[in-house]
């Protein structure tokens, strides 16, 4: 099948990817000429584990190209993918402008029907609003909503299995020719289950916020086990060990970030706001996140007896979770911001993340050991769980630590091993 793919970030270009690893040919388009030469040139300008021998395969076989010509990919393909941003508006409504923008350029230019797949995560009525674009052009194409699941850091392990794929449309042909699409990918037999337009919309948002409230949830416990001399890792373990609960998504730590979790239960709150069903489960679970990262900067400021002008600091992590380079609302960042505005300096690492970070904050200095950026630090702030950071070198951090203590976000190490070592050690929700 010849697919067009609008929008080559972590979900575009995944998907893309993926579809031409099954045989299709694959047209990716995008506005960032930056990218698009990247891409061209046969280079990812995402880290994205698992996805470049798949990319490199598909691209030195042509399967796989790239242009800055909407026309020229909806021409040459039978499906248009959709994977564009939706991010929040002041208002915290998801911004559809650039799906709406793309529907109408498209809709003005295609004459025969095509099958339009939005990925994107929209409001629900979205899919219905952009059918309307295509049939007031008189274009027959026909527009599913066709909700994205896929994990950074997991995307392609995410796409090429999939739990479930999700599937809004009321049209039999494209339902056909997505299943067939899609066959491949559920070989094992893992459902694709076909709804409305409206229940396919919904489930991405109902989905994101039941995840954003387990973290919510144990983050909330983690305070109460502050309080109540309770060690919310004993806690976690035996919660989740009730199946209906489940082991996942119970790790307490400084609040969820990235470009999906904050922005959809921001959308879905408003949307519940617009709707008069008012979210309340939604509203708090915004509410505990922004709170979250206060509770932990307060443990920084009270350490310091409220006073850390002047004072240096080195970060480990920037990156919004472990395995990407993604730093959209990352807790690091907001880390960053609250040292800045107490007059602190700091120094960084992160094995992917550090360039985008970069951008928003030109004042870090790139550390090629992580080890670097504890020299003459007053202390170590620990803000994404990578790897790397399990198990270091503990007598190298204490040795090049000005004063040995660590504040750990996302509860690398146990309290107990920490302070026989001589550290003064802060973590989520233990004693
Ligand atoms: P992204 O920001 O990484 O990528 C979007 C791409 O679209 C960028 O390369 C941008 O240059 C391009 N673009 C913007 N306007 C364009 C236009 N008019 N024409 C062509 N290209 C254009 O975004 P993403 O993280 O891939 O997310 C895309 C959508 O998928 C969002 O709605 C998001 O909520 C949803 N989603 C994301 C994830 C994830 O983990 N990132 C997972 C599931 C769903």
């Amino acid at each position: 099948m010849d697919i067009a793919v609008v929008g080559t970030g972590y979900v575009g270009l995944v998907t893309g990817t993926c579809l031409a690893e099954t045989g299709c040919r694959v047209i990716c388009v995008d506005t960032d000429i930056k990218k698009l030469d990247l891409l061209k040139n046969g280079i990812i300008p995402i880290y994205e584990p698992g996805l470049e021998p798949l990319f490199k395969r598909a691209f030195s076989q042509k399967r796989l190209s790239f242009t800055s010509k909407l026309d020229e990919a909806a021409s040459f393909a039978q499906i248009i993918f959709l994977a564009l941003p939706t991010p929040p508006k002041e208002s915290g409504a998801a911004d559809l402008s650039r799906v709406l923008s793309v529907s109408e350029n498209l809709a003005q230019n295609i004459k025969t029907k095509k099958i339009i797949v939005n990925k994107s995560t929209v409001p629900v009525g979205t899919t219905m609003q952009a059918q309307k674009i295509f049939k007031k052009y008189g274009s027959p194409s026909v527009v599913v909503s066709n909700p994205e699941f896929l994990r950074e850091g997991f995307a392609v392990e995410d796409f090429m299995k999939p739990d479930r794929i999700v599937v809004g449309t009321t049209d039999s042909e494209a339902r056909e020719i997505l299943e067939r699409l899609y066959q491949p990918f559920v070989r094992q037999g893992n459902p694709i289950y076909f709804m409305s337009e409206e229940s396919a919309e919904l489930t991405k948002y109902a989905a994101n916020s039941f995840l954003a409230m387990k973290i919510s949830f144990m983050n909330e416990m983690a305070r109460m086990a502050e309080k109540c001399g309770a060690d919310i890792d004993d806690v976690r373990l035996a919660v989740g060990a009730d199946e209906r609960i489940g082991r996942r998504f119970l790790f307490p730590g400084i609040g969820f970030g990235g470009s999906c979790l904050p922005k959809d239960v921001q959308a879905i709150t408003h949307m519940g706001r617009e709707l008069g069903t008012p979210l309340r489960l939604a509203e708090a679970i915004l509410e505990v996140n922004k709170t979250q990262i206060e509770f932990f900067l307060q443990k920084i400021l009270s350490h310091f007896g409220n006073n850390i002008s002047g004072r240096k600091f080195a970060i480990w992590g920037l990156s919004f979770k472990p395995d990407t380079d993604d730093v959209r609302e990352a807790p690091a960042l907001k880390v960053l911001e609250f040292l800045r505005k107490h007059n602190s300096s700091f120094a960084a690492f992160d094995p992917e993340a550090f360039q985008n970070a970069k951008n928003e904050f030109p004042e870090l200095v790139e550390m090629i050991d992580m080890y670097e950026t504890l020299k003459g630090a007053d202390g170590l702030i620990i803000c994404t769980e990578w790897s790397h950071f399990r198990n270091p070198d503990f007598n190298l951090i204490k040795k090049n630590l000005k004063c040995p203590v660590v504040f750990d976000g996302r509860n690398l190490y146990r309290p107990e091993f920490m302070k026989p070592m001589g550290f003064t050690y802060y973590s989520v929700g233990r004693p």
